[in-house]
């Protein structure tokens, strides 16, 4: 789609099968099972949405899903095989790895940041997108290097430590313009590092917040993920967030969304529905 001057792209980068109430959090199976479908063992599919910016100038990508290089346990975890659709998306669009300027991390999750390494050909992760820089809050960074006991399988050293070692890593604090038209805004929320991006061209927006709305149904603010480490948090930026977006018209992505990548929020009066746009 195009946002102003700039050209939008997603690539399902892979899908991945959770549990349902890691994802809905306190909302009943009765209620969230009727905007998802479960597979038998009772497992939510998920998309790995990456969001391609073109600004004209820049080329910017927003997380990188999980990549190739998952051990057996990450795959169970994830439930699915390291099939990742990354650089094989990025070449339809006909860009080139190394043609990547910024790669936002929204957070440290490997789920977010593992198609940032690629396999060297002897098994060892390096940077997959060489000229890059990688871009991600400190509170993120600090949490991501020394995990709480409830975080310590979702972080992967092993993803984001080779974007570190080969000086890629642009570490900032709170919010930032990144460039003209993309600005970084820390959430908190899923994370206390989270943060969200919003693209702006022309008068026109689109907010990425990842892991605050992961799916349509987290429009509803008591929608929050069970993984989500301050959960209230995640409710007021979303009732702060949610009904602005909805009475200016923007455009929100979804990071885990299967069946819409991008929609305007629309208010019915009883309730903010999410509306499809076609990227
Ligand atoms: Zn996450």
């Amino acid at each position: 789609m195009k946002l102003g001057k700039f050209q939008i792209d997603v690539i399902v980068e892979n899908t991945a099968y959770v549990d349902g109430g890691m994802m809905f959090g306190v909302v009943p199976k009765k209620l969230w099972s009727k905007d998802v479908q479960v597979n038998e063992q009772n497992l939510v599919p998920m998309d790995l949405n990456v969001f391609v910016i073109r600004t004209g100038e820049m080329i910017l990508l927003v997380d990188t899903g999980l990549g190739e290089m998952l051990s057996e346990r990450q795959q169970k975890i994830y439930g699915t095989a390291p099939e990742s659709r990354l650089e094989s998306g990025l070449a339809e669009l006909g860009i080139k790895p190394d043609e990547v300027d910024y790669v936002i991390h929204t957070h440290l999750h490997l789920d977010h940041v593992g198609g940032a390494v690629k396999d060297d050909g002897d098994g060892n992760p390096v940077p997959r997108f060489s000229r890059a820089q990688h871009i991600l809050q400190k509170l993120e960074w600090e949490a991501a290097n020394d995990p709480d006991e409830r975080s310590e399988a979702a972080y992967d050293k092993s993803k984001f430590m080779p974007l570190y070692d080969a000086g890629l890593l642009k570490i900032i604090e709170g919010n930032v313009e990144l460039i003209p038209g993309i600005k970084l805004v820390l959430t908190g929320g899923h994370t206390m590092g989270h943060q969200g991006v919003i693209v702006e061209s022309e008068g026109e927006r689109l907010f990425l917040f990842a892991d605050i709305v992961p799916f349509q149904s987290h429009i509803r603010p008591a929608y929050v993920a069970s993984a989500d480490l301050f959960p209230l948090e995640t409710i007021k930026i979303k009732k702060e967030l949610l009904p602005d977006i909805a009475q200016h018209g923007w455009y929100l992505g979804f990071d885990h969304e299967i069946d819409i990548k991008v929609c305007r929020i629309i208010d019915t009066g009883m309730k903010l529905v999410a509306e499809k746009v076609e990227v």
